[in-house]
């Protein structure tokens, strides 16, 4: 009889303990995403960003981004340094003449772009969803509907969609999602190119307008640390192009050159890239980053393998050196 009594007990007891542990570990933080892979990812364009205005402006954000990660301040764009077109590169790991986006203003008669994105490929490939924050109507071009990814416009022309409502956007909505959460997101800040073409590149206003949105970024990793994914976040932040006076889209040096700073887990720290960098090479960067590497994309864009503290994940057959 007590046998009988004691296995219940047993069971019950095993239960338990089985409750008890599945609540701890939801409880914790995942420990591979913590220990060096990411399983989330923010792009941070900041729209006509040159790299030598962050030594000029203080940025305060920025660097704390290039002492905990891997960056290169010789990044290079596409031609023509232009927004639309360089955004399609970004997303689809493609040169302007490989996706075609060669125009530069609003045109919905236009469609969209047709090369699959990094959205669409984390979506294909992993079930994963993507949030892009657009702060220029023209760049609904490039952000094509996909079931799993949540498009937010904030257009510059509305007064009221300055960097922080943006930032505000991302953070509230990814608390609000139900559907899906993000893993992979696009914002996109314009108030640095305005001022370009207001009052002239690297001007005061220019780096003002600079400092502006690094306030925009220190507020939305803060935004990431209360939603409580800092620690699974990679943050990349570049530029779709640089400027000179009051323009951009020339092959001059200021026109081309962009930073491209990436920073987060799995991702070296206080590394200066060595290698040239395109911004072309966001897309296969972005993928790696969040471990999405099953899927074959004939693309340009090749992932910046060294700014990762691993190699990259070998698909030589096993039993091979
Ligand atoms: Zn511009």
């Amino acid at each position: 009889m007590q046998v009988l009594v004691g296995r219940p007990r047993n069971a019950v007891a095993i239960l338990l303990l089985t409750v008890i542990l599945g609540a701890l570990s939801a409880m914790l933080p995942a420990a591979s995403a913590a220990e060096g892979q990411a399983d989330k990812i923010v792009v941070i364009m900041v729209d006509g960003l040159r790299p030598d205005a962050l030594k000029h402006a203080k940025v305060p954000a920025i660097e704390g981004l290039i002492k905990r990660g891997a960056s290169t301040m010789k990044a290079q764009t596409v031609t023509p340094s232009l927004t639309l077109p360089a955004f399609a590169s970004v997303l689809t790991g493609l040169t302007v003449e490989q996706h075609g986006v060669n125009w530069n203003e609003y045109d919905p008669a236009r469609g969209y772009l047709k090369a699959p994105t990094f959205f669409e490929i984390a979506s294909f490939a992993d079930g994963k969803w993507g949030g892009v924050y657009l702060n220029k109507e023209k760049l609904l071009h490039v952000a094509k509907p996909d079931r799993r990814l949540i498009i937010n416009l904030c257009s510059q022309n509305d007064p009221t969609c300055r960097s922080q409502r943006i930032v505000n956007e991302v953070v509230t909505g990814y608390k609000t999602a139900t559907e899906g959460k993000p893993s992979l997101f696009m914002v996109h800040f314009a108030d640095v190119d305005t001022a370009g073409h207001d009052k002239g590149w690297m001007s005061k206003p220019y780096l003002r307008a600079v400092e502006d949105i690094d306030r925009a970024i220190a507020s939305l990793i803060k935004g990431f640390q209360e939603l409580g994914l800092y620690d699974r976040t990679v943050f990349l932040i570049t530029a779709d192009h640089g400027g000179h006076d009051l323009t951009h889209g020339t092959n001059s040096p200021e026109d081309m050159t962009i930073p491209w700073i990436a920073a987060g887990p799995g991702i070296k720290r206080g590394y200066e890239i060595k290698r040239p960098v395109s911004l072309i090479d966001t897309a296969a960067t972005v993928l790696r980053a969040v471990g999405t590497t099953d899927y074959y994309v004939e693309w340009t864009s090749k992932s910046v393998d060294e700014i990762f503290e691993t190699g990259p994940a070998s698909s030589a057959p096993a039993g091979k050196p």
